[in-house]
């Protein structure tokens, strides 16, 4: 490029940069919500699910309908597309676009009203979230998409989504009643079925209903100007799916006098955003189905399993959902538990679903295809009936995690979201799979499918590596191809995941006459074709958006890595992000992600840090200008729980990307006051013990607690635990075990951390009687320090790599001497396994990772092998266990049960309680008090239940959560294993010499979730 070339490139970068500055200063006058126009938001709202990467102008988070009209109406005034959005987790890109974007998630997330059959809800409700509202009064919305807990009704309505359970509850379009929608110039209407009537002009009307009537005539007409073309879509038998559908919309005169209705909110489902955006819509509700009876039927050939689908049909089953080998594969070597369900020789699968009111019937419906599958020729080689709640769940999550564990598959080449979602007449099904296969040979390529064959449904995946040279011209001429075999078929692209990005011109290619009709549509609701461009009608300059994928070497002001890893092992890691917003589930099973679920805006999920890092990586964002100061802030929203890299089926380790980003923060801008202490966390506790007992007076006392607030940004309301100096190292050095072991047999180092080895001596003192007593040496080598988790949750890079070297010494040494590493504080686990080796480049470094295990998990192994010596009393407790985030990564919990369960007369409630909210020392900052107590409201109200006696929990900072809003004690489980062998004080149990000291005297009370 020439010096001139850069010049101009230069000029015009920043003339857009004050542009956007203007404009976002414009939009923050006429809206409350938040305006993000920033480079670091921008890059969050680049991606989808897609496989490609838009930088959006700017980004609005109405608050309210006037928001949203107030930002189309400038939009309109300033020829600006709006894109409207969800949760973002299209497969196709349609919630992507380089005007703004409209994101309806963050805080239009209210049900409204709720009546006999029907329900009013603002668009950002997520599905998993209706439904739950719903079930409580015994009733359902129904189209059950797999990623229920993620997706929103506004992208539900855009995406008309169904799901596997088409054939009962059929899709968005068949329940929506009317919606409240904002047009592209500003105006707000209800949309309802109307009547065409012959008024000549809208006197008497109410400028609302003047407007309804206006679109009711208009696609009166355009349904007219198209009975040709519709005709001959009946004739073929062609399934309508892509596209606007006026099949259903327009509803001719029922009686003579009558006028034909137009139902307008049904045409906005499958819109793509791109007629209307809707704020609130009014959905039918149907009461809950009772029974249901589920199977899985595998086949030893694709094409047979195909064909005994269709011959299933007759049957009609609520769903029936058809996998390939290789999506059987995937599963098996997912999981243990699909490993032993499917057998190995299976080519096929089958999930069919009897559902009805008649427990009993939907069983014999079942039986009758079970049956008919023995007596036909259709190779089926095995059969499993899901006997229990637990087995229908199994048996659904292979359906529902089909796409996850298609996002999970690491590596270069890869199943790719982009040419999937066809539609065929479902006869026709074994005819397209010959001829997929075809398509596939032609291409020498190797796909995955997935199909709700009872509807002709199919979800194909190509494996490809998009980063590779010519890789999309492939895709793209294998889609064209395959495209071409779905029309000869009579079939449609596009039914359940859209048109968007990926098959707009695919459908413009195959079906103008439908597209011409699509157009007249499009220009009746949004003349000037500012919403959603792009989408089902293809845009005046058609544009070839990029695919995401980061480029081969970094700008270098962005200083990445600062870990230990490559720059292409860092790019690699962003890169598995898929973009799926698995990790913006508002509620369960899945624990990730406690910090969006309390604030579920898209900065604070997971997939946002990614964003971010590949918005640094790629230029989009600067790190010179105000980009750190922004990355900063959405960095922050990570407290380093590591719940994303155990729950995301790509395993995509989030919190190395965080750590990252808060390293280059801190390179860019340094540290902050709160934070650089916290990160000191373990040399201000060992101050504490130096100042006793005025320390531990001070902990209590109000006045000392508000200066501690004003000076260190402690919490005031945080009860904080007692100095105990260096008492345990010291009662360790008189019984010899700060110096190696001389006893034969298995030994162990025991590394302390902060916790054991400056607060809760009893911890320490117990582990070790437990292990001595079965005969365990144990040495705990004074030259250990702190692990570092505090300062790398901070970014302190510096500081982490200054401890993990020092204990890194101590380590390798006794692992060289044959000990075992174990800790009682799962964060000191995680620090060791996960973030010594992207802090310190050491080859003996995996030895170390290899040897170092959680105590609970070590004292397990020994009672498994019959060598843990307890001879445990019983202990009439009924306790509430705790599993810590830090050791569910570590699979830990439930051999800590198991541990537990050793102890007679001890009951133990295992339920899943979330995430505590504490993350080590984040609930100790005086910021972020209340935010904690917040994420841990279900755990907090749980040990508050008056059946409980206490807590129990390996993690040292959840244990001050737990005893932080009720008055019961929450213990180690290896001091209730002590208490129980006699080894450690019963009145620990009561007593108060591990509890906390109370800041004010008081229990906190538990805010309420916000709104
Ligand atoms: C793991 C996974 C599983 C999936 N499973 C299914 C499935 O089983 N069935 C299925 O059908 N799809 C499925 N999808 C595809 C997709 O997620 C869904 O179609 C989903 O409903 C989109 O919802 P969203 O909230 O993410 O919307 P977005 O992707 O944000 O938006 C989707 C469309 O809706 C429009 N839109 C959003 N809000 C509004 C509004 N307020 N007003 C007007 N238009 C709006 C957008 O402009 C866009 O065109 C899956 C995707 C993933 C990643």
């Amino acid at each position: 490029m020439s010096q001139r070339g850069n010049g101009v490139m230069e000029t015009d970068a920043r003339r857009l940069e004050i542009d956007r500055t203007r404009m976002a200063e414009d939009l923050r006058g006429v809206v409350a919500g938040d305006v993000i126009f920033d480079d670091a938001g921008r890059s969050l709202y680049s991606t989808d699910a897609s496989l490609f990467r838009l930088p959006p102008l700017g980004v609005v988070r109405p608050r309210s309908v006037e928001d949203v009209a107030a930002t189309l109406e400038w939009a309109s005034r300033n020829g600006v597309p709006v894109h409207p959005r969800g949760a973002g987790t299209g497969l196709a890109g349609d919630a992507l676009g380089s005007g703004v974007i409209l994101d309806c998630s963050r805080h239009l997330r209210r049900i409204i009203r709720t009546a006999d059959e029907t329900v009013c809800v603002q668009p950002g409700v997520t599905c998993r979230q209706l439904e739950a509202h719903l079930a409580a009064v015994g009733r359902c919305f129904g189209p059950d998409p797999a990623n229920a807990a993620v997706t929103t009704l506004g992208g539900m309505i855009g995406r008309n989504t169904s799901g596997s359970r088409f054939p009962l509850y059929g899709a968005v379009r068949d329940r929506i009643v009317s919606a409240e929608v904002v047009l592209s110039d500003g105006t707000v209407t209800e949309l309802r079925p109307t009547a065409v009537t012959n008024w000549g002009n809208a006197e008497g009307l109410t400028a609302d209903a003047a407007r309804r009537a206006t679109l009711a005539r208009g696609i009166a007409a355009v349904h007219g100007a198209a009975q040709d073309e519709l005709a001959s879509w009946a004739a073929s038998g062609r399934l309508v799916h892509g596209g606007y559908r006026l099949d259903g919309v327009v509803c001719p005169p029922i009686s003579d006098g009558a006028a034909t209705l137009i139902d307008l909110p049904r045409l906005l489902a499958g819109s793509s955003g791109s007629l209307a955006v809707v704020t609130t819509v009014t959905l039918k509700t149907r009461p809950t189905v009772a029974g249901a009876a589920v199977g899985l039927f595998f086949f030893d050939s694709l094409e047979r399993a195909a064909a005994a689908a269709l011959r299933l049909q007759p049957l009609v089953p609520a769903a029936c959902d058809l996998f390939d080998k290789r999506h059987l594969a995937l599963s098996r070597s997912a999981s243990p538990t699909f490993e032993r369900l499917i057998p190995a020789l299976a080519e096929a699968g089958l999930l069919v679903e009897f559902a009805g009111d008649d427990q009993a019937g939907c069983q014999r419906q079942l039986d009758d295809a079970v049956e008919l599958m023995r007596r036909s020729r259709f190779h089926c080689i095995d059969v499993r009936r899901a006997e229990v709640a637990a087995d229908v769940e199994l048996f659904w999550q292979l359906s529902r995690t089909v796409v996850s564990t298609l996002h999970g598959v690491r590596g270069t080449v890869r199943p790719v979201q982009f040419m999937e979602d066809v539609v065929i007449p479902p006869g026709q099904l074994p005819a397209f799979l010959e001829r997929y296969q075809d398509v596939l040979k032609r291409h020498s390529a190797t796909a995955l499918l997935y199909a709700h064959a009872g509807h002709g449904q199919l979800h194909v995946r190509p494996f490809a590596d998009p980063r590779r040279s010519g890789e999309r011209e492939r895709l793209e001429a294998l889609a064209a191809d395959l495209v071409g075999e779905v029309v000869r078929l009579d079939g449609t692209i596009g039914g359940e995941q859209g048109l968007g990005l990926s098959r707009t011109r695919f459908f413009a290619e195959h079906f103008p006459g439908q597209v011409s009709v699509c157009r007249e549509i499009k220009r009746l609701f949004d003349p000037a074709g500012l919403l959603n461009p792009g989408k089902i009608v293809p845009a005046a300059a058609e544009s070839r958006p990029a695919w995401r994928q980061l480029p081969q070497t970094f700008p270098e002001s962005v200083g990445l890595p600062l870990l230990n890893w490559t720059p292409e092992a860092l790019a690699a890691e962003v890169d598995a992000c898929n973009g799926c917003g698995a990790c913006r589930a508002d509620a369960g099973p899945l624990r990730m992600c406690p910090r969006f679920r309390e604030s579920p805006g898209e900065e604070w999920s997971p997939r946002a840090k990614a964003n971010l890092v590949a918005g640094l990586l790629g230029g989009e964002v600067d790190p010179q200008a105000a980009g750190m100061e922004a990355a900063r802030a959405i960095a922050d929203t990570c407290f380093n729980c590591h719940q994303c890299r155990v729950d995301c089926a790509a395993g995509v380790d989030i919190p190395a990307l965080v750590t990252e980003l808060k390293a280059a923060v801190v390179a860019a801008e340094g540290l902050r006051w709160t934070p650089w202490l916290l990160a000191r966390v373990d040399r201000l506790s060992a101050l504490g013990g130096r100042l006793r007992p005025l320390s531990n007076w001070a902990l209590t006392n109000p006045q000392a607690r508000w200066l501690l607030e004003r000076l260190l940004g402690i919490a005031q309301g945080r009860r904080l635990p007692r100095f105990t100096g260096n008492a345990f190292l010291r009662w360790a050095a008189r019984r010899g075990l700060t110096r190696p072991s001389r006893r034969a047999g298995p030994r162990v180092l025991f590394f302390l951390d902060t916790f054991a080895r400056r607060h809760d001596p009893l911890v320490a003192r117990s582990l070790v009687a437990l292990l001595e007593r079965s005969g365990v040496g144990v040495f705990i080598d004074p030259r250990q320090v702190a692990s570092g988790i505090a300062a790398i949750s901070v970014g302190d890079l510096d500081l982490a790599r200054r401890l993990a070297r020092r204990n890194l010494r101590v380590l390798t040494e006794a692992v060289r001497l044959g000990y075992e590493i174990i800790a009682t504080e799962p964060a000191a686990v995680t620090a060791i396994q996960h973030d010594y080796p992207l802090l310190l480049d050491d080859e003996e470094l995996p030895r170390v990772v290899a040897a170092t295990r959680h105590a609970t998990d070590y004292l397990w192994e020994l009672q498994q092998e019959g060598r843990l010596v307890g001879g445990f009393e019983p202990l009439p407790q009924r306790l509430l266990y705790h599993q810590p985030c830090h050791l569910r990564q570590h699979g830990g919990g439930q051999r800590t049960a198991g541990l537990l369960r050793l102890i007679p007369n001890l009951s133990l409630d295992t339920r899943p309680t979330g995430c505590s909210g504490m993350a080590g020392t984040f609930g100790l900052d005086h910021d972020h008090y209340r935010t904690s107590l917040r994420i841990g409201r279900t755990l907090l109200t749980a040990v508050r239940e008056p059946e409980l006696t206490g807590g129990v929990t390996e993690c040292s900072a959840c244990r001050l959560q737990m005893e932080q809003a009720t008055s019961k004690q929450t213990l180690h489980p290896v001091v209730l294993l002590a208490i129980a062998a006699g080894l450690a004080p019963k009145d620990a149990l009561s007593g108060d010499n591990l509890r906390p000291a109370t800041a004010a005297g008081r229990v906190a009370t538990v805010p309420a979730a916000e709104g």
